[in-house]
């Protein structure tokens, strides 16, 4: 399944803001800007809430 995102805080809404870094990123906000481009990457936070189904 694939969104598209306009806005950063559509992706942020979706991320818990842990600040983890499991998804590769140190930042939920610098992994947000990675999902604005490619959305099924998201997948790669095992935290992010799935709002469409
Ligand atoms: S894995 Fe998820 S919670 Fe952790 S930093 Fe990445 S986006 Fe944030």
């Amino acid at each position: 399944m694939t969104d598209e995102y306009d806005d950063i805080n559509d992706v942020l809404v979706r991320l818990p803001g842990k600040d983890c870094g499991l998804c590769g990123y140190r930042t939920c906000r610098a992994f947000a800007r990675v999902v604005m481009l490619d959305p099924e990457a998201i997948g790669k936070c095992p935290y992010a809430i799935d709002e469409d189904e």
